[in-house]
C-alpha cells in the first residue's frame, strides 16, 4: 500500500483528550504505517487546562509546563497542522481551516481545507456568559493560556500600581470577584490567596494581603453544585478560613467596569472580574454541516462516540454530548479531564476496530470522583468506585490523588522515563526560581 492510500485520521483539538488520542494513535497506527495521523490545533503549544488557574495566579509559569505540538508530533509519529477549524464538508470529507493572522494582523496562512477518512472533533469548551450584560466586555476568562497570562499581567499591574502609590485607596481597587463556585472558581480563589501572600513576601509590601478581597459568587445555594453536600461544606469552610468572601444564592445580572451586580440588589466592587460559571462548546459547532448539537453547542454522540448522523465523525471531551445512562435517562457525561481521557481511550480502540472492519465498542463513563485543590492549603474531594462506594478524602492523600491526574496525562503523552525526568527537573526548578511569577 502506498503512503497516499493510507487511511487518514484527523484529530481536531490537541487538549486533554485530543492530544492523548493523537499521541497514542501515532505510537500505534502511525508508527506501524497503518494510518496517517494528523493533529490540528489553533495554537502551537499545549498546556493541560486544569493548570490554568495556577498560570492566572502566577504560581505556575506556563512555559515550564507547555508542550510543543511539532516536537510531540515528531517524536510520536503523527503530523501537526496549525489551524483553526471553522467549517466541515462531510460529503467531500474535508475540514475547513480559517486564515491565520499574526499580531500585526498580517495573514500568515490562508484559508485551507484538510482531507480525512475519519475525523475526531476534540475542540473543548469555552466559558458560557449566558448573554449576561457586561460579562464579555468586563470579565476575564480562563479558556486559554493567553487569557490566564492576561489575568496574571493585570494582577501584577494592579499590585505594582498600588505598591507605588502607597497601597490600596479606592473601593474595590484591588479586589477580585470570581463568578462561579465550581472547581475552577474555588481553585482560583485559593491560588490567588496564596499569590497575594507571596507577592507581599517578595517585597511588594506597601500592599497588605488584607487590602485584597477575594469574592466568590455562586448562583446556587451551595458550592460545587452537583457534587456531594459534604464536599461543598468542607470546601466552604476552607475558603472562609482563608478569608475568601463566599456569596451563595447570588445570581449575577450585570457586570460593569466597577464590579458585579446580583439579582438581590448587591453590588460587589472589584477591579478584576473573572467569569468561571458554566461552559459551552465553541459556537462554530452549532449546525456544523448537519451534525446534531445541543443547546450549549455540544455535538451529540452515540455510546460509540460516533456522531449521531455520521459514522466517520467522532466527538470527544467537553465538546461532546454523550449519554450517561448509568446516572439517569437524560444525564450526559460531565465536562472533565477524566472524561476526555477515557473517551480518548475508547476512540483509539474504535478507530482500530473500524480499520479492521469490526463493530464499534460502547463508552461507559467511570466517575472516579472529584478533587478540588485549595493550593498549598488543602485538597478536598470524594472518590467513587464500584468497590469503595463514595469516600471523602482530604489533605495529603487527596493532594496526591489530585496530582496523579496530571501525572496520568503526562504519562499518556511522554511515557514513564520522560515523566520521571520531568519530575526531577521540576524539583530543581522549584528550588531555583521564585515561587511566583514576578514579571
Ligand atoms: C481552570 C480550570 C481548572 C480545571 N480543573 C479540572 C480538574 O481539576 N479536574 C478535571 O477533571 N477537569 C478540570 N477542568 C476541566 C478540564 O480542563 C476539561 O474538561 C478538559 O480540558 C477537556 O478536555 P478537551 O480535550 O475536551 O478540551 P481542552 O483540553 O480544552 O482542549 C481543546 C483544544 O482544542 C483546541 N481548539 C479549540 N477550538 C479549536 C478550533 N476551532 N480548531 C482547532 N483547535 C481548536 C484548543 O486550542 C485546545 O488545545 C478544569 C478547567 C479549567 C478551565
Amino acid at each position: 500500500m502506498t503512503q497516499n492510500k493510507l487511511p487518514k485520521i484527523a484529530v481536531v483539538g490537541g487538549g486533554a483528550g485530543g492530544l492523548e488520542l493523537a499521541t497514542r494513535l501515532g505510537g500505534d497506527l502511525g508508527r506501524r504505517g497503518q494510518a496517517e495521523i494528523t493533529l490540528i490545533d489553533a495554537t502551537r503549544t499545549h498546556i493541560w487546562k486544569p493548570l490554568l488557574h495556577e498560570v492566572a495566579a502566577g504560581t505556575l509559569d506556563s512555559h515550564d509546563d507547555e508542550l510543543d505540538y511539532l516536537a510531540q508530533a515528531n517524536a510520536k509519529h503523527f503530523r501537526f497542522v496549525l489551524g483553526r477549524m471553522d467549517g466541515l464538508d462531510r460529503t467531500r470529507k474535508e475540514i475547513h481551516l480559517a486564515p491565520m493572522h499574526n499580531a500585526e494582523g498580517r495573514e500568515i496562512m490562508p484559508a485551507r481545507t484538510y482531507p480525512y477518512d475519519f475525523l475526531v472533533i476534540a475542540v473543548g469548551s469555552v466559558c458560557n456568559d449566558f448573554g449576561i450584560p457586561g460579562v464579555a466586555r468586563h470579565c476575564l476568562f480562563l479558556d486559554t493560556t493567553e487569557q490566564a497570562e492576561q489575568f496574571q499581567i493585570r494582577l501584577m499591574e494592579a499590585y505594582l500600581h498600588a505598591h507605588a502609590t502607597g497601597g490600596s485607596r479606592g473601593e474595590g481597587e484591588l479586589d477580585i470577584a470570581i463568578v462561579g463556585g465550581g472547581a475552577t472558581g474555588i481553585e482560583l480563589s485559593a491560588q490567588l490567596h496564596q499569590a497575594t501572600r507571596l507577592l507581599n513576601a517578595y517585597g511588594l509590601d506597601n500592599v497588605h494581603p488584607s487590602d485584597i478581597k477575594i469574592h466568590l459568587i455562586e448562583a446556587s445555594p451551595s458550592l460545587l453544585p452537583g457534587l456531594p453536600e459534604r464536599l461543598s461544606r468542607a470546601t466552604l469552610h476552607q475558603l472562609e478560613s482563608l478569608g475568601v468572601e463566599v456569596l451563595l444564592g447570588e445570581k449575577v445580572v450585570e457586570v460593569t467596569e466597577a464590579g458585579v451586580a446580583t439579582h438581590s440588589g448587591r453590588f460587589i466592587p472589584a477591579a478584576l472580574k473573572v467569569w468561571a460559571a458554566g461552559i459551552k462548546a465553541p459556537d462554530f459547532l452549532q449546525g456544523l454541516d448537519g451534525l446534531e448539537t445541543n443547546r450549549i453547542n455540544q455535538i451529540k454522540v452515540r455510546p460509540t462516540l460516533q456522531t449521531t448522523v455520521d459514522d466517520a465523525v467522532y466527538a470527544i471531551g467537553d465538546c461532546a454530548s454523550c449519554p450517561w445512562p448509568a446516572k439517569s435517562d437524560t444525564a450526559t457525561v460531565p465536562p472533565r479531564a477524566q472524561s476526555a481521557h477515557q473517551m480518548a481511550s475508547l476512540v483509539l480502540k474504535n478507530l482500530r476496530r473500524a480499520l479492521r472492519g469490526q463493530s464499534q465498542a460502547d463508552y461507559h463513563y467511570h466517575d472516579y470522583g472529584s478533587l478540588v485543590s485549595l493550593g498549598k492549603y488543602s485538597t478536598v474531594g470524594n472518590l467513587m468506585g464500584n468497590l469503595m462506594g463514595t469516600v471523602m478524602i482530604e489533605g495529603l492523600i487527596a493532594r496526591l490523588v489530585y496530582l496523579s491526574l496530571y501525572k496520568m496525562h503526562q504519562w499518556a503523552l511522554f511515557g514513564t522515563l520522560r515523566v520521571g525526568l520531568l519530575m526531577v527537573a521540576n524539583f530543581f526548578r522549584r528550588r531555583l526560581r521564585p515561587r511566583i511569577k514576578l514579571h
